[in-house]
């Protein structure tokens, strides 16, 4: 009879069984490194390469100095961004099988990693906000990666989610094989934010992987541009480009 309150309750809960059935009708393999029976072992996540202080209080790369030679040279829009580890290994893997294997119950699995950075750092926010890919990729991915991850956030910390308060107007080719000058021109101009959901709001907007955190600062451009007060991202993973040295700032 109360199902459905219970529901609208406890939706983290729900929203966790319903994994938890996928997962019993179709046993998982490991993302990290395919061992059967569950989405991610300890093996896997005692392999992470935690990225942990001390950090740049701006971008969150590990720096022996408080804030990165990086950031001092250009300071991000962003007013903080975080990274739960080092892309690299099982992480790599399973993140490769969110994005280009349909093995969408993991971003279940990694949103756990943001849960605890969210608890980690000391930010308000009002609304998380997943960094949208355009139409035709969405198109032909079929689902935008980061909002998988997004969604189990916002549910387990209680923000309300809004995957429309941003989008991505202009379609950017993959960073991949771009110089530092082209991917900061690729990025730039590609979002819009919704002023009437974002004005005098903090946002946290949420990715999977980022290289230096130029899509993330495209999209703090876009959202201060549209009102709003604060904004900071998540990424589950970093590339980390050089220990202690400086990091471009181009993807
Ligand atoms: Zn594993
Ligand atoms: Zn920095």
């Amino acid at each position: 009879m109360n199902n459905l309150q219970t529901y609208k309750t406890y939706p983290y809960t729900f929203y966790q069984w319903i994994w938890k059935l996928v997962d019993w009708i179709y046993p998982p393999s490991c993302g990290g490194c395919g061992k059967f029976g569950v989405r991610w072992c300890l093996d896997c996540q005692q392999s992470l390469a935690k990225i942990s202080d001390p950090i740049c209080p701006s971008c969150g790369v590990p720096t022996s100095n408080s804030v990165c030679p990086t950031c001092g040279d250009q300071p991000l829009a962003l007013d903080g961004l975080r990274a739960y580890a080092g892309y690299a290994g099982a992480l790599r893997n399973a993140i490769h099988r969110l994005k280009y294997q349909r093995d969408v119950a993991l971003g279940e699995t990694l949103s756990y990693f943001l849960v605890e950075l969210y608890y980690r750092v000391e930010w308000r926010v009002d609304i998380i906000v997943p960094v949208p890919l355009g139409v035709v990729r969405r198109r032909e991915r079929g689902y935008n990666q980061a909002a998988l991850i997004a969604y189990p956030l916002s549910l387990a910390v209680h923000v309300p989610y809004d995957a429309k308060a941003l989008s991505r107007i202009r379609e950017t080719s993959s960073q991949v094989d771009l110089g530092l000058s082209e991917r900061l021109e690729n990025v730039k101009n590609a979002f819009v934010a919704d002023s009437a959901r974002v004005n005098g709001r903090t946002i946290l907007i949420v990715d999977d992987v980022t290289t230096t955190g130029a899509t993330m600062n495209a999209c703090a451009v876009a959202l201060k541009k549209a009102g709003a007060r604060y904004v900071y991202g998540f990424v589950v993973a970093k590339t980390i480009l050089s220990k202690g040295g400086k990091n471009d700032r181009a993807s």
